[in-house]
């Protein structure tokens, strides 16, 4: 739809050090944004403090402009100013639902594009994120999967987003202001385009900085990592970022999940389901979320079910059911919601959370799997993608 974005405004987004441009320090670890400091002039002995205060600063009251840093020396200020930047990605454009739910697509540099949606509940907000432009697996029955890949997003451009989306919500505190408990904002889901694992350190420094209790402070029991099954990244993650994992199942047979999920062809179910059984202990979280797309005809009979309840035995989990959301030329069709019922009543019957996830903002192609940035054309015909989710007949 939009072209391109000039050079110019795109190098502004530029995370990393540009040969003679200024550093984006949005997105930089506690030890990187140090060692920046140091290598354009701070003193080291003063380095860590400096951190602290320019971290609150960004993270805590939502500052872009150094020349706010009111506890910092103004010559110093200005030094900053010119050796750094504090940018976040360009929303191009807002979409608001009949139902609240807000998707924005953001420019991230190079001229790309990804979707990052918010999603309003009851006591609670949900911000569904980005972790590449595009995706590398190709799940039949994702949209994003007939994307191709064009590149990770830096922790910089993944974190900026949950930035953009308080900017939208008005939600930075007055400066000073006590912690406020209740958030407009207050959860996280690696659910938007693209497999977090594929991306593992940009996303997990991103979610340090969300968890960080002097900026964005959100628990990490607020932030769930969905992924396809990356299993070898498995550990890691409850290791390194301890989140809330949730693992696109989909299917209780390797045979369809090949072909639903093909990675499934590379860690097949038991693999995927070994690495599962470690996780809680791991990363000391309770539960692990199936997430379970419900295709008509394709994995949602009553045998399915029995299956997947025999699979999971002994892992603490709950079974987000989805009704399949349909993209232009999806080579499915959703289960009638009689059928995706008596699946979840099985489930639940064998003692399982089942939890059907309710559509949102379907009519701004907000929802699951409906992702997809307009600008990236590489989109494959009908004829392949139905030939790749094997349905060639
Ligand atoms: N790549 C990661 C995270 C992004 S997808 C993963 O695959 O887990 C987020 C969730 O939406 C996944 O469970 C995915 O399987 C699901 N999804 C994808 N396309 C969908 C569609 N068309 N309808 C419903 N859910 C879909
Ligand atoms: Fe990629 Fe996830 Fe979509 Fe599969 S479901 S193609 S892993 S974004």
């Amino acid at each position: 739809m939009s072209a391109s974005a000039p050079i110019t405004q795109d190098v502004m987004t530029l995370p990393r050090k540009l040969p003679e441009g200024p550093i984006n320090l949005v997105g930089l670890t506690r030890d990187a944004m140090r060692d920046a400091l140091i290598a354009n002039g701070t003193p080291e002995k003063q380095a860590k403090m400096r951190v602290g205060q320019i971290w609150q600063w960004i993270y805590q009251w939502g500052v872009r402009d150094f020349d706010a840093m009111t506890n910092l020396a103004k010559a110093y200020r200005a030094e900053l100013a010119e050796k750094f930047v504090i940018e976040v990605p360009e929303v191009v454009t807002r979409k608001v639902s009949e139902d609240g739910t807000r998707k924005y697509l953001v420019r991230i540099a190079g001229g790309h594009e990804v979707e990052v949606v918010y999603i309003p509940e009851e006591g609670r907000g949900t911000l569904c994120v980005s972790s590449q432009v595009g995706c590398t697996l190709t799940c039949s029955f994702c949209h994003t999967g007939t994307q191709k890949l064009v590149r990770n997003l830096t922790a910089g451009e993944i974190i900026g987003q949950v930035m953009v989306a308080r900017d939208d919500l008005g939600e930075w505190p007055e400066i000073g202001a006590p912690k406020d408990e209740t958030r407009l904002l207050s959860n996280i889901v690696l659910m938007g385009m693209g497999e977090p694992l594929y991306n593992f350190e940009n996303v997990r420094d991103a979610m340090k900085i969300a968890m960080d209790a002097e900026g964005i402070q959100l628990s990490r029991r607020r932030i769930t990592l969905s992924t396809s099954g990356v299993v070898p990244e498995i550990h890691r993650t409850a290791a390194e970022i301890g989140c809330q994992l949730a693992v696109s199942f989909h299917a209780t047979t390797d045979e369809v999940r090949n072909k639903l999920v093909p990675i499934n062809k590379r860690w097949n179910i038991e693999a995927l389901l070994d690495a599962l059984k470690a996780y809680p202990k791991v990363s000391n979280s309770e539960r692990i979320t199936f997430e379970y797309v419900m295709l008509k005809d394709v994995n949602d009979s009553d045998e399915d079910a029995h299956r997947l309840v025999k699979l999971i035995e002994g892992i603490p989990a709950k079974i987000n059911l989805i009704p399949f959301n349909e993209w232009p030329g999806s080579p499915y069709e959703r289960s009638s919601n009689n059928r995706i019922r008596a699946f979840a009543d099985i489930i639940y019957k064998a003692g399982y959370a089942s939890p059907i996830r309710t559509p949102r903002g379907e009519d701004i192609m907000a929802a699951c799997g409906q992702l997809k940035s307009a600008t990236e054309r590489a989109r494959k015909s009908r004829k392949q993608i139905e030939a790749e989710a094997g349905m060639g007949g």
